[in-house]
């Protein structure tokens, strides 16, 4: 997702990308994307800035952490940016991800660098089929959302059966 800012035109740009995950810097290999990434981006140029707002949508099969079945998730990530140049010696790099001086960059910028954080965010640590899913019985093994088994009622819980020992 390379943009060359020469070949932006002052004022509003609307630009559509679609680009496979590796494209845009994404090689983890256990995310298993099962669509490009799609991209679209509106720019506004003034000058020596450029602002950038964005969304990129992506879909991708996980395991869910309950069930361990394969689920489909889609993702919607919303961004913006503001790339500047002519940085004043006395300003670093601050804390502010989206202002991006672009002084080291160059006029060609490469947007799929900071993109792709945003999108990786968006990717759930503990992915579930719904909110609802029941999971797998530690007991016997069994999907409960699709065979609910009776594990429930027959597993007893050692330290009661103690108790009921003790009262009989
Ligand atoms: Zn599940
Ligand atoms: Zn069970």
């Amino acid at each position: 997702m390379i943009i060359d800012l020469n070949d932006l035109e002052e004022g509003f740009t609307d630009l559509d990308f679609e680009e496979l995950p590796e494209d845009i810097h994404i090689d983890d290999e256990s995310l298993q994307f099962s669509s490009p990434v799609k991209t679209r981006l509106s720019f506004y140029k003034l000058g020596e800035s450029l602002s950038v707002q964005g969304q990129s949508s992506v879909s991708l099969g996980m395991d869910c952490v309950r069930c361990l079945e394969s689920t489909a998730l889609s993702l919607d990530t919303r961004f913006k940016f503001v790339f500047q140049k002519g940085r004043p010696d006395n300003v670093v790099d601050g804390d502010d991800d989206s202002l991006i001086w672009l002084d080291d960059r160059g006029d060609k910028v490469d947007l799929g660098q900071d993109i792709k954080d945003y999108i990786l965010l968006e990717i759930p640590q503990n992915p579930v089929c719904t909110e609802s899913c029941a999971g797998i019985c530690p007991n016997c093994g069994e999907n409960l959302n699709a065979n609910p088994c009776t594990c429930k009622e027959e597993s007893i819980d050692p330290r009661w059966e103690a108790l009921r020992a003790i009262k009989e």
